[in-house]
C-alpha cells in the first residue's frame, strides 16, 4: 500500500503522518526530514540542499528522486508506506509514477489537505520541532505540557529556520506554482481525496481514516 500525503506547507501533513503511520502500520518516508537529517549531518546531500531549503526553494528533483528511490526499497516499506512532502512537482509524480512498478508497489490514494492561506501563515510561524525525535507542536494549537520540552522523548525544541515570516511566504508561492498543480494531477487519475484541513487535529484524522478504511 502507498498512500500520498499532498497539501500546503503548515497543512498538517506531518502530525497526521504521525497517527496514520501508527493506526495503519506503515513505514514513514518524509522528504523533508531526510533531508533535514542529511543538512545536520553534512553529508553531501546535505550541502547541496542547504542553500534551497534556507530560502524556501525546492531542493532539485534529481536530488529527491534518488532518496525516495533508495527509502522505498528499504524491507520496511514492502509493507506499504506513506509518502509525506514528496512528490512536489510534476517531474516528481511522473518519475514515481515510472519507477513503482520496478519496486512492485502502487498508489493507493492521494489524501490531499486542504488549509487556508492565513492559517498556514499561523501554523508554521507557531510551529516547535523536537530537536531529538522531529515531533512536531505548536505554541498555541499544541503546546507542548512542559515549555519547550518535547512530549515524546523529553528532548528540546527549537523553531526551523524556514519558519520565519519572510520564508514562509516564499515556501507557500512555491507551493502554488510547483506543487498544486498535483491536485489536478491526481485528480485526473481518480485517486485524489480532499479533506478539509481547517478542523482541529482528532477531526482532520477521523475524515482520513474513512478514506484509508475503503481502501
Ligand atoms: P506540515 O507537515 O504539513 O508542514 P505540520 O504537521 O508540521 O505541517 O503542522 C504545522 C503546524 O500546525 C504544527 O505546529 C502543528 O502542531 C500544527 N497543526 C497541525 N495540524 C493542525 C490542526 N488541525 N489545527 C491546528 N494546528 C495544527
Ligand atoms: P518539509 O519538511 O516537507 O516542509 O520540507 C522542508 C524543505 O525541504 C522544503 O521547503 C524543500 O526545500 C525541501 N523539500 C522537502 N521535500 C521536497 C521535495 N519533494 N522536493 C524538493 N524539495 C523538498
Amino acid at each position: 500500500m502507498l498512500i500520498i500525503l499532498l497539501g500546503p506547507p503548515g497543512a498538517g501533513k506531518g502530525t497526521q503522518a504521525e497517527r496514520i503511520v501508527q493506526e495503519h502500520q506503515l513505514a514513514y518516508v518524509s522528504t523533508g526530514d531526510i533531508l533535514r537529517n542529511a543538512v545536520k549531518e553534512q553529508t553531501n546531500l546535505g550541502r547541496k540542499a542547504k542553500q534551497y531549503m534556507d530560502q524556501g526553494q525546492l531542493v532539485p528533483d534529481e536530488l529527491v528522486v534518488e532518496i525516495v528511490k533508495d527509502r522505498l526499497t528499504d524491507p520496511d516499506c514492502a509493507e506499504g508506506a506513506l509518502l509525506d512532502g514528496f512528490p512536489r512537482t510534476v517531474t516528481q509524480a511522473d518519475f514515481l509514477e515510472q519507477a513503482l512498478p520496478g519496486i512492485g508497489i502502487n498508489i493507493d490514494r492521494v489524501v490531499s489537505i486542504e488549509v487556508k492561506e492565513e492559517e498556514l501563515i499561523e501554523r508554521l510561524t507557531g510551529r516547535r520541532v523536537c530537536s531529538e525525535c522531529g515531533a512536531s507542536f505548536h505554541l498555541k494549537f499544541k503546546p507542548p505540557k512542559v515549555r519547550n520540552v518535547c512530549d515524546v522523548c523529553g528532548g528540546d525544541l527549537y523553531q526551523r529556520d524556514d519558519d520565519t515570516f519572510e520564508t514562509v511566504k516564499e515556501r507557500l508561492e512555491v507551493y502554488k506554482k510547483q506543487t498544486e498543480p498535483l491536485i489536478a494531477y491526481y485528480e485526473k487519475k481518480g485517486i485524489l481525496s480532499p479533506v478539509d484541513g481547517n478542523q482541529d487535529i482528532d477531526a482532520v484524522f477521523n475524515q482520513i481514516n474513512k478514506i484509508l478504511e475503503k481502501i
